[in-house]
């Protein structure tokens, strides 16, 4: 009897389902660098790199703790560049009589598995991801029937579940379930913000450093000064520094952006955390630990636990709830194409060279970088979806599509109508303003609205508005920005649609990205 067991690249996890009650001495474990993989859009190279990397110190991870592993590398000369080819090519070799394996967090990938029993003829049992707090049942179980989907609630039910800043009583931890409205303060420049840690690769990360150079060089980004953890041992020590350095503040600056500063207090664990190599409930009771120990605020503990059981649970399930359908959601029938300087960062828009610069570097920007600037920039001039997703797909080094689509399609394109946020994020350069120090060092004035030198956020945004007022107006949480814009004067509506018409027209004469 040999089962074989396949473990994805973001399934790197040494309790995985998968591997639970397995014979050691049974079971081989099939791990593979797959061309499909790499290039079904193009991904950053870093991002690249990262899995690779990972994959292969994780195997060795494996046979240390006993496993038979057989790993296959991109460039094996026999590799048939697909899972399915894999997957075939190793139950021959090991005449394996079983297959087990973890759901994957992609339906294209789930589809192919489900086609492995009829095509090798032999057993096929696909066991649930136990890795995330909320069961797809249970997703279902609170969604179905369901007229609005809130976040919040959705969170109280994980909070209630896990215990997390709960009390005795069932009672939220000092009174209030949600201390969002503590944490919107900018950053100031003289912050003292605390330094990544940085891991020099070794030579299992050199090679593959070589190896993605030469193989995926005309993919975007650049992998210059690699220091990303790629075992667990330090995705932990980068754990245990955002717990000290960073977590007091995380709450407080969680919304704010700082020219040439991409983490501020950041964790940078969604890398780690999506690729299997921490566990996300572990990494929430340590930051309770923290607060208990009163060595940070409420509002930080309570800020960074919403975002791991609220946030990434509720994106997760409304991916699988939805099914595949999401994916194809255009609520504005938006089409216009992504210009081509989303790969290059060159536009003279300061905060989108900045957010767009750093993603090229480091295959990370933030989450407010993500939401407000390049997202609501693409929502501003009505992108195309496709192109939207396949961008953040590509660029972010955590970019896994359960995760992916739903911010993309839902959060900031609203294209989902308003299933996973009740508004769309759509902003003027006020906000940027607001959160950032961009724009003191911009070309463009923030506070003009028309004119060569408005910033073109402010035009966009009541274009957007008047565009699709069709769609909007009836939206109760809009209605006060329908009443601002039905208190401007014909002229000078018009004066704000001329401005955005020229601004797109522009950009419809720029090179396209895709
Ligand atoms: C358009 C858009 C696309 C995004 N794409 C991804 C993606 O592909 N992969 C991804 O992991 N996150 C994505 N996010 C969410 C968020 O931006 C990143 O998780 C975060 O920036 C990762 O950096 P960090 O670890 O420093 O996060 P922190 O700001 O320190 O937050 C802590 C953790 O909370 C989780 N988290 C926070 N917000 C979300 C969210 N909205 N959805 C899921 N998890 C969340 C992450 O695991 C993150 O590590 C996206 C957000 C937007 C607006
Ligand atoms: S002025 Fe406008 S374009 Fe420039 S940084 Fe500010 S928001 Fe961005």
């Amino acid at each position: 009897m040999t089962t074989l067991v396949p473990v994805l690249g973001d399934q790197l996890s040494v309790d995985l389902s998968s591997l639970k009650g397995t014979d050691p001495a049974h079971c081989i474990i099939l791990m593979m660098e797959v061309a499909e993989e790499t290039t079904y859009v193009r991904h950053h190279k870093r991002k690249v790199a990262y899995i690779l990397a990972a994959m292969r110190h994780h195997a060795d991870a494996l046979r240390r703790a006993g496993w038979r592993v057989d790993y296959v590398k991109l460039d094996d000369p026999d590799n048939a560049g697909s899972f399915t080819g894999e997957v075939a090519r190793a139950v021959e070799r090991h005449a394996a009589d079983r297959i087990v394996v973890t759901e994957a967090g992609e339906h294209r990938v789930n589809a192919m598995i489900a086609a492995w029993e009829t095509l090798f003829g032999v057993p096929v049992e696909v066991r649930t991801d136990t890795r995330f707090i909320a069961s797809h049942a249970e997703f279902a179980a609170w969604a179905d029937g369901r007229k609005q989907f809130r976040m919040e609630y959705f969170y109280r039910e994980m909070r209630r579940k896990t215990g997390l800043l709960v009390d005795t009583k069932g009672k939220p931890e000092g009174g209030e379930w949600n201390y969002d409205k503590e944490n919107r303060k900018p950053a100031a420049r003289d912050l003292l913000m605390p330094k990544l840690p940085h891991f020099a690769p070794d030579a299992i990360t050199r090679d593959v450093l070589a190896l993605v150079a030469a193989r995926f060089g005309d993919h975007v980004g650049s992998l210059d000064d690699f220091g990303i953890a790629v075992t667990r041992e330090d995705a932990l020590v980068t754990q245990a520094h955002f717990l000290t350095h960073a977590l007091p503040r995380f709450g407080d600056f969680q919304d704010a952006m700082l020219t040439g500063e991409p983490y501020l207090y950041h964790a940078h664990l969604s890398f780690y955390l999506n690729a299997g190599l921490l566990d996300p409930l572990a990494l929430c009771r340590a930051v309770e630990a923290e607060y208990r120990a009163g060595r940070v605020p409420l509002n930080a503990a309570e800020g960074f636990i919403r975002q791991i059981i609220g946030w990434r649970e509720y994106v997760r399930g409304i991916y699988f709830w939805t099914g595949p359908e999401y994916g194809t959601r255009n609520f504005f029938g938006a089409k216009r194409r992504l210009p081509a300087w989303y790969w290059t960062g060159e536009t003279d828009m300061h905060c989108l060279s900045q957010a767009i610069g750093q993603t090229l570097d480091l295959a990370y920007a933030h989450h407010i970088q993500r939401l407000m600037v390049t997202g609501n920039f693409a929502l501003l001039i009505g992108a195309d979806p496709d192109d939207v997703d396949r961008w953040y797909l590509e660029v972010y080094a955590d970019a896994y599509e359960w995760v992916e689509q739903p911010n993309t399609r839902g959060m900031i394109l609203f294209a989902d109508g308003g299933l996973l946020g009740s508004k769309p994020y759509a902003a003027s350069g006020a906000y940027i303003n607001r959160m950032s120090d961009y724009c003191g060092q911009c070309r463009y004035d923030v506070k003009q609205r028309v004119g060569p030198d408005a910033c073109p956020f402010n035009a966009l945004y009541w274009d957007f508005v008047a565009r699709n007022e069709d769609k909007l107006r009836s939206n109760q949480r809009m209605g006060p920005v329908y009443r601002n814009w039905d208190r401007m004067d014909a002229a000078t509506q018009g004066e704000l649609r001329s401005q955005a018409a020229t601004f797109l027209a522009s950009l419809d004469a720029a090179p396209k990205g895709y």
